[in-house]
């Protein structure tokens, strides 16, 4: 049973937006594109386990995505699967070619198409997952049963060299609902009732902090260089003239509700309040009182100020609100 489910991470949304609106010739463009390509292949590698997930017991709880705080700072657990009697902490990674892990020391090597590359090994990152959700279970005064760790490598073809007596194994994402079967043969006994299952579950969805790097700030660059205005969904030229409705000057695309996708990238990029002068310039609007008009019929919630009313586009954005530094 999925309890949290996985959204598109914000960074890649920031990174998305930021590519489209920023100029192709600027100079971090090239950058801004390897990034986003590797995020979204991280992105794709999480998804690609979901299949294998389906086999598991349905009264197993996942969780995707949870970003936690203990007192020593935030993590990231890519999934976490909680059963009646251990809990299974997963690390996904999405790399190609041959990985080999050292039995001794705590290092991934990658060799492919002829080239041999040192990466952070996911061993150790699933090791520290596991000491600091214990930590957090401990804080919230949750009973500790049993947790596993495992270093899911979501491409099939992906060759494996790694000790198979480790305690963090290394495997293929096929190869999970067999290990999850052989742990549920380990512990038969049930030792989580339901009803604590679902006070931890509540409580896990309820300490999740989404992660918010202001993407802009990042990659340094100047907001000016930002491109404002409705991009065309049909030839995505930006910006879109607004008379009654959006028209596209390149193509004649009309739309009436594209603006929202731009205030999308807005609180993506800048911030996730907006006020109607800023909406009026971001979104290229004639007039003020279409800025309110556009603003009040997206039923945001609002500060009740009457004169610099500022409105939270998080339900836009469809996420628990953020608070950006
Ligand atoms: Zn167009």
């Amino acid at each position: 049973m999925i309890k949290k489910q996985r959204n598109k991470p914000l960074k890649l949304r920031q990174l998305e937006s930021l590519y489209k609106r920023l100029h192709a010739s600027h100079p971090k463009q090239q950058q801004i594109e390897k990034a986003l390509s590797n995020y979204a292949a991280g992105y794709r590698g999480e998804q690609s386990i979901d299949y294998h997930l389906t086999f598991l017991n349905p009264a197993h709880m996942i969780f995707h995505d949870l970003r936690l705080r203990n007192s020593l700072g935030y993590f990231q657990i890519d999934t976490l699967i909680l059963t009646s009697s251990f809990f299974l902490i997963i690390e996904v990674k999405n790399i190609a070619g041959t990985l080999s892990f050292d039995p001794h020391r705590y290092q991934m090597v990658r060799k492919v198409n002829g080239t041999v590359e040192g990466f952070s090994d996911p061993r150790l990152q699933v090791k520290r997952h596991h000491l600091q959700f214990e930590k957090w279970l401990e804080q919230q005064q949750i009973p500790i049963p049993p947790i596993y760790k495992v270093v899911v490598i979501s491409f099939p073809t992906t060759i494996i060299e790694a000790p198979s007596s480790s305690l963090e194994k290394v495997i293929h994402a096929a190869q999970l609902p067999y290990d999850i079967l052989e742990l549920e043969m380990q512990h038969p006994n049930l030792t989580i009732s339901p009803k604590s299952m679902e006070q931890i579950a509540s409580r896990l969805k309820r300490h999740h902090r989404p992660l918010d790097t202001n993407m802009v700030q990042h990659f340094e660059i100047d907001p000016g260089a930002i491109k404002s205005g409705v991009q065309c969904e049909a030839c995505d030229e930006i910006p879109m003239k607004y008379s009654t409705g959006w028209k596209c000057a390149v193509c004649g695309h009309r739309s009436k509700n594209t603006h929202i996708k731009a205030l999308i990238d807005c609180a993506l990029l800048f911030q996730t309040t907006i006020t109607n002068e800023q909406s009026c310039h971001f979104l290229g609007l004639p007039s003020r009182k279409t800025g309110t008009r556009i603003l009040r019929s997206l039923q945001l919630k609002h500060n009740h100020k009457h004169k610099g009313r500022t409105y939270d586009l998080s339900s836009l954005l469809a996420i628990v609100p953020i608070e950006r530094k």
